[in-house]
């Protein structure tokens, strides 16, 4: 136990993709060994109450999203009102990019990168009655002792998102953290501004414990969250071949960029051997200079030839985009679609990722490029970015459009949507839209809550405070 007064804390997530959070369990381990009381508030699940509050000296609030973030906003206010003497801090990949906004609202304690030594010390001094300014660093990028997360106080995984096979089968989802940060540096993308080109990996034996934890919970498929599994490709092998061994027949999935795709191609017949069924890759855009900007390190080719490598392989590719920049233009936009057709990918693409608007963040490297900013506003705290208008007539009221398109046929399928989509896209460049061709690729496995880091919080998200 702390040595002084004892101290409650409340860990909070409020969004994470519909998964079971990792940001929640792995900080609950090293607080709870440290002696600490700590609770897990996951806001996607429950509703924050007044008693899960009460007595509580801190509240930590994982900003791993833009939507988590723009929550926590909404619910600052609540806290300060019921619990005003809690000390507040936020942690995760947004509380470093949105410091000056987040302290003005009220955190008093921000943590970035390998967040669990900085929580640790600031809860040994709020224990110690120590709550004068931040001595932690806002970004630790430090190699630190990873535990097996605790997720005895978390809901249960059949309560999160589930696995959706083809067909509609479902099938409860273990949701595994083997490594943080990356080794790239794309300019639009969140882990940049924290950890600037690094990745750091969990053991492989506590990477395993965590998933034994979980399939006895009830896992029957296993989500690995890393920004990209194959930043570390031996670390990856070795995590896959001792899930093979110990739990024959399970499946999973993980996020892979297209470059890693293809400089690793070798191993896609071993991904697919040891239960890979999908994987999720940040393709983007085909348009080539849109890649350029963003330093993706691939090209329009380059997704075509990887979608046809996971084909022949047997993995399903779940591509994302970010249809909506300052450089998308009508025709190019159409040529998007025009490419997920090519690739016959319609069944593989989230209708939400067809909608989505490119975000600039604050330390986002896109402010760096040149000539950016002067497509750009000031940075605007409501949007938690810079705002921006598209130059070419009609792209901007397309992207409200197909939005709006995309949640009103929430529920109807991937190909219904793709077809009003196209034929909304093809109006607004004044054409009829061609017949579009039959598909043979078939439904592919997903989640039942897509992949995203960059949407709006829904209404019912905030009305859930
Ligand atoms: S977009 Fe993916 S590959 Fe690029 S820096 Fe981010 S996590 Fe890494």
């Amino acid at each position: 136990m702390p040595s002084s007064a004892p101290l409650k804390i409340v860990l909070i997530s409020p969004y994470d993709l519909g998964r079971q959070p990792f940001e929640l369990a792995h900080p609950a381990a090293w607080l709870r060994q440290a002696g600490f009381e700590v609770a897990c508030v996951d806001l996607s699940q429950e509703r924050l109450s007044d008693e899960a509050l009460d007595g509580v000296g801190l509240v930590a609030v994982h900003l791993g999203m833009h939507t988590a973030t723009r929550i926590a906003l909404e619910l600052v206010a609540k806290v300060r009102a019921l619990r005003p003497q809690a000390h507040l801090c936020a942690y995760g990949l947004y509380a470093p990019m949105n410091a000056a906004l987040l302290r003005e609202v009220g955190f008093g304690t921000l943590l970035g990168g390998e967040v669990e030594p900085g929580l640790l010390h600031l809860a040994r001094r709020l224990a110690e009655g120590d709550d004068g300014p931040q001595r932690e660093p806002l970004i630790e990028l430090s190699r630190i002792e990873h535990r097996v997360p605790d997720r005895s106080t978390l809901k249960p995984l059949s309560r999160h998102a589930a696995l959706i096979l083809p067909g509609g089968a479902r099938k409860v989802v273990g949701h595994v953290q083997a490594s943080r940060g990356c080794k790239h540096l794309c300019r639009h993308c969140p882990v940049v501004p924290v950890y600037g080109g690094r990745f750091r990996i969990a053991p492989v034996d506590v990477v395993m414990a965590d998933i034994d934890q979980q399939i006895q919970a009830g896992a029957e498929h296993i989500s690995f969250g890393d920004p990209d599994f194959l930043n570390g490709p031996g670390h990856a092998l070795r995590i896959i071949r001792a899930l093979r061994a110990a739990h024959p027949g399970m499946t999973w999935d993980a996020v892979i960029k297209i470059e890693h795709l293809l400089e690793r191609a070798e191993l896609l017949p071993e991904l697919a051997a040891s239960g890979c069924l999908f994987v999720t890759s940040a393709v983007e855009s085909v348009d080539e200079a849109t890649l350029l900007a963003f330093e993706k390190g691939h090209t329009g080719a380059d997704f075509a030839r990887a979608s046809r490598l996971m084909r022949e392989a047997g993995i399903a590719l779940s591509p994302t985009f970010v249809p909506f920049t300052p450089w998308t233009t009508l025709r190019g936009y159409v040529e998007l679609l025009e490419a997920v057709c090519a690739l016959d990918l319609v069944e593989a693409v989230a209708p939400v990722q067809l909608c989505i608007r490119l975000l600039v963040p604050e330390g986002s490297r896109l402010l760096d490029l040149e000539g950016f900013r002067s497509l750009i506003g000031g940075f605007d705290p409501a949007l938690l970015g810079y705002p921006w208008r598209n130059p070419e007539p009609g792209v901007d009221a397309l992207q409200v459009e197909i939005q709006s398109l995309v949640e009103a046929m929430e529920g109807e399928s991937r190909r219904a949507t793709f077809e009003a989509i196209w034929a909304r896209a093809h109006a607004a460049l004044g054409q009829a839209a061609p017949l579009l061709a039959p598909s043979s690729a078939e439904e592919i496995p997903r989640m039942s809550e897509p992949w995203y880091c960059c949407a709006e919080p829904t209404q019912a998200q905030l009305t859930a405070l």
